[in-house]
């Protein structure tokens, strides 16, 4: 059937229906705006966007699939294009690049990208070399178009920008073509946006809908911001955990963009945001960015009043995270954030009575779009210049990152730092290592101590910062982001005031506390005798003749193993105490198969081995499984028996998506086994007996005296219940199913808790002293931890104290979590772990409970012999506490939080709850706490359970 008849029968269906079922609309939202957005002298080959889409462009919102047809039949229409598939998305999806330009520029870009990498390496050119390369480059623009979703108008902006820019035959576009590589990136989050374009097509009714509030234009849980995975892609830019980011940022390490456009939209009842960030900016960030980002903000301004559009620059644009498309002005490259206000389809009612269109939207977008890339066209030699200048001083002995050193400590977790090395080789960051020790002064720890002198041990990773992306490194690596007092003091003003905040997003983000990693920054050029980094050798042996065969416990992908094999039917044990076999020794927490529990497996030494080359994890063979002296043997308790965890997530409304969306990536992403997701309006009824580990992320929904029942009973026949932040909130306040309080309930109860904090401190300060212990005479001279602390506060006290603190909670910075490194949730992490903290539930492990990690370090504190209160507990004589690592947490917060568990296990019936008062998995990135909730998840039925035997 050919087009035409196929559109007429259309019709004549639509006709007859509408007749019979629906009305006509008494208006159609394509009145609202008669402005043309594609009005040049067009080449006549060159098919219209309209010729893609089944509307008008510009009037409603192209799916990824019209603007994908449309890409593939520009590159065969025009040779001004070239189109690059950088990535797919999870769902398939490709995302691309097209690169527009002169055919003659296009026939160079090899050339090109070749000069502008020199361009970007002044060790390896004079500035001569510099100038003649700038010169002869044209100038580079990236212009990204809608990462969010459900913002949609960028990428329909992006459609007709790609169509004028190689269509056009007015003198203007194919000069600024000869002068100029355009690089559009017209969908950034496909998968997103499919899931926004559907939503749309569900909700749509005959007349047009311009109430901001109905679900035409919100759509509805998970939203379409984010991708498949629910993650912000927007915030990802240096984490990289999403196909989309990884692919898109590897092609701007190639192309070193002079600009990147990064067009979004928010709140529909606002105007058009755009221009440079207001403070707090990140300190590494190239100021003279910031002086060029005014220049292209008042050529885009003049743009819009020329066309009688309101706008405005900065207000609410912050800074100081380093994850947003921003990141590229560490880079070198200036970036430009466009905020519209959210149209959705038809157009959005406003207070004054006007409706402003879709249309006009995408207008915006378009007209920002070709104003931005004028600007370049006319500064890009200038830019270039400062460009350079940029470069030369990050690879001096003059700029501020000359004298600094970044310093990751050797691990046995070998998969987690290999990860940290790729992530930065993704962004062209030179990282080494050392193969004899290396001495250093007046080195910072991540604790914030400085170590006078510190021998760096031979294997460390090493990352000097004089280097060409020296502004990036401090950003990502150093261990706190400097905020300025004055920001500081808005920031408290705010809190004060109203409760509100001036800080977008988490105040601390390095990646070594981000990945529970130990670091160090070193204040010289640390060089000489230091070797490329290479990943550590991966060794595979797995002997047919051995009795057991093992991974370390140390290694992330210990748990992957474990997870795996025990999904293949496999019995697996894990050692929950150092051990040294065959004269190996291995970690605390690893998992072992053992050929004499599988006894029917004829396939298990296959198995073992295939599972391990899959992961590329080393596995050693065993052959005796006697532990020398005091070590265990295999025989013993700690040789224990896992069980196969069959998991579910509850998800759906009411619970965070980005939460749920990280907790299912990452069980995808490090375990790879089969779960299922439960919408939670099912719990009441669901057969919960198929699961033995159940999940709830991060949510608000309370559930109700049946569902808890439900749970409760479930939990007490064995399962184990793994609740994150506001589910732990939920669980906490709820009462009925944990002992555990949040501390605001706690006052009355305040001595208990102290005692069992005493108890565990005591518990790792032994020291005996024989003729007092075995005296006969009965002492009258024996000493409680509570006789001797001063200042004891009131529960009436604590109470106004904790109200008041509680004004001051952290938005996302690190404190220190003391680690119980006897128990079995606490496998492979460090001693001092950085937690990432929010507003969290403060939690008080009581008797009956286990705090496996409580917020703060202890640390050794000379002339000090008398207890410290803080609140509620007391610090022994002779220690401190050390709370913040990195970020704003302001001092009423650490001393509200001290001492408080971050993680808590408790036994109820035959089975256990185990809570987090975070987000361990927060963005896919947080590599460090993520490592305890993959162990509460694969370890925690078998480890947490009354073992069930099956008869
Ligand atoms: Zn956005």
């Amino acid at each position: 059937m050919n087009k035409f008849i196929q559109t007429s029968l259309l019709l004549t269906l639509t006709a007859y229906c509408s007749a019979e079922v629906l009305k006509n609309p008494t208006t159609y939202s394509s009145d609202l705006y008669k402005e043309v957005i594609l009005n040049g002298n067009y080449d006549s080959s060159i098919d219209h966007p309209s010729k893609f889409l089944d509307f008008n462009y510009g009037e409603r919102v192209a799916s990824p699939e019209q603007i994908e047809d449309a890409i593939n039949a520009y590159k065969k229409q025009s040779n001004k294009i070239k189109v690059i598939n950088y990535a797919k998305s999870h769902e398939g999806r490709p995302l691309h690049a097209l690169i527009i330009s002169s055919p003659k520029n296009i026939a160079q870009i090899d050339l090109i990208k070749q000069n502008l990498s020199l361009l970007s390496d002044a060790r390896k050119i004079n500035d001569k070399e510099a100038k003649k390369i700038i010169d002869s480059l044209p100038a580079v623009a990236w212009m990204a178009y809608s990462i969010h979703g459900n913002e949609t108008s960028g990428s329909d902006a992006a459609l007709g920008l790609i169509y004028h820019l190689i269509a056009s035959n007015d003198s203007e576009v194919v000069n600024l073509l000869d002068n100029m590589i355009i690089i559009v990136d017209p969908v950034m989050n496909p998968d997103g946006r499919a899931r926004f374009a559907k939503s749309l097509e569900q909700y749509r009714g005959t007349a047009p809908n311009y109430d901001d509030q109905s679900l035409i234009h919100s759509g509805d849980w998970p939203y379409g911001r984010t991708n498949h995975y629910y993650f912000d892609l927007n915030r990802d830019w240096v984490y990289l955990t999403q196909p989309e980011t990884q692919g898109r940022v590897s092609l701007i390490s190639e192309w070193k963009p002079q600009i990147l456009v990064d067009a979004h939209e928010m709140g529909a009842q606002d105007t058009f945001m755009t221009g440079p960030a207001r403070e707090p900016i990140n300190k590494n960030m190239d100021r003279d960015l910031i002086k060029w980002g005014n220049v292209f903000a008042q050529d885009q301004g003049s743009e819009f009043d020329r066309r009688n559009w309101r706008f405005y620059t900065g207000e609410w644009h912050e800074d100081l995270y380093p994850g947003y498309s921003f990141y590229v002005n560490f880079r070198g490259t200036l970036g430009i954030l466009y905020e519209q206000s959210r149209m959705a389809e038809d157009g959005v009612r406003r207070p004054e009575g006007t409706i402003q269109s879709y249309k006009e939207s995408v207008h915006h977008q378009f007209v920002s779009s070709l104003s931005n890339l004028n600007t370049l066209s006319a500064n890009s030699k200038a830019m270039y210049n400062d460009y350079w200048e940029a470069r030369k001083l990050n690879v001096s002995k003059e700029s501020d990152w000359a004298n600094q050193t970044f310093v990751i400590l050797p691990t046995k977790n070998t998969s987690r730092i290999n990860t940290l090395a790729n992530k930065l080789k993704s962004q062209n960051i030179e990282i080494y290592t050392n193969k004899q020790n290396i001495i250093v002064k007046n080195v910072l720890k991540q604790t914030g101590d400085i170590v006078e002198e510190f021998n760096i041990p031979a294997g460390s990773m090493i990352i000097p910062n004089r280097q060409p992306e020296a502004p990036l490194i401090s950003a990502i690596l150093e261990f706190d982001a400097e905020i300025d007092e004055d920001v500081l003091k808005k920031e408290r003003e705010a809190t004060l005031r109203d409760g509100s905040s001036i800080m977008y997003d988490t105040t601390a983000f390095n990646f070594t506390m981000m990945y529970g990693l130990e670091a160090l920054t070193v204040p010289e050029y640390v060089k000489g005798n230091l070797s490329l980094w290479e990943p550590s050798s991966v060794e595979i042996d797995v002997d047919e003749k051995a009795i057991m065969w093992i991974v370390d416990g140390t290694d992330d992908l210990s748990v992957t193993f474990a997870a795996r094999l025990m999904e293949q039917d496999v019995q697996v044990r894990i050692v929950d105490k150092d051990i040294s076999l065959s004269g190996k020794s291995l970690s605390r927490g690893s998992p072992v198969v053992i050929a004499m529990d599988n006894p029917k497996n004829s396939k298990l030494v296959q198995l073992v081995k295939s599972t391990a080359e899959g992961l590329n994890v080393s596995v050693s063979s065993l052959y005796t499984g006697f532990g020398p002296e005091e070590l265990p043997d295999w025989g013993g308790r700690h040789f224990r028996l896992l069980n196969k965890p069959q998991i579910a997530i509850l998800s759906h409304e009411g619970f965070s998506s980005y939460d749920v969306g990280v907790s299912w990536w990452s069980l995808d992403h490090h375990l790879g086994i089969r779960h299922s997701q439960l919408n939670t309006s099912m719990i009441g009824y669901a057969d919960l007996r198929r699961y033995n580990t159940l999940i709830m992320p991060s949510g608000y929904r309370s559930l109700n005296q049946d569902e808890m029942s439900v749970l409760k009973d479930w939990v007490k026949q064995g399962g184990t219940l793994i609740a994150n932040n506001g589910s732990t909130r939920m669980l906490v306040s709820d009462n009925s199913i944990t002992s555990i309080k949040d501390v605001s309930d706690s006052f009355e109860n305040s001595h208990d808790y102290n005692i069992k904090l005493q108890r565990e401190f005591l518990s790792k300060n032994i020291s005996i002293d024989l003729d007092y212990v075995n005296n006969n005479k009965i002492s009258s001279g024996i000493s409680y931890p509570w006789e001797e602390t001063e200042n004891r506060i009131d529960s009436d006290t604590l109470k106004k104290r904790d109200s008041w603190q509680s004004l001051f909670m952290p938005s996302g910075a690190f404190v220190s979590g003391r680690v119980d490194k006897k128990h079995w949730l606490s496998f492979g992490t460090i001693d001092t772990l950085p937690l990432l903290y929010s507003d969290f539930p403060v939690l008080m492990a009581g008797s009956g409970s286990k705090a496996v990690i409580r917020i703060g370090e202890l640390t050794k504190k000379n002339n000090q012999d008398v207890y410290k209160t803080i609140n509620w507990s007391d610090i022994p004589p002779g220690n401190d506490l050390n709370v913040r690592m990195s970020g704003l947490v302001w001092p009423e917060a650490s001393q509200r939080i001290a001492n408080s568990a971050y993680l808590t296990r408790e036994r109820f019936g035959k089975g256990q709850i185990i809570l987090f008062s975070g987000e361990p998995n927060f963005r896919g990135a947080a590599l460090g706490t993520n490592r305890l909730w993959l162990n509460s998840i694969i370890y925690g039925s078998g480890l947490g359970t009354s073992v069930l035997i099956k008869q």
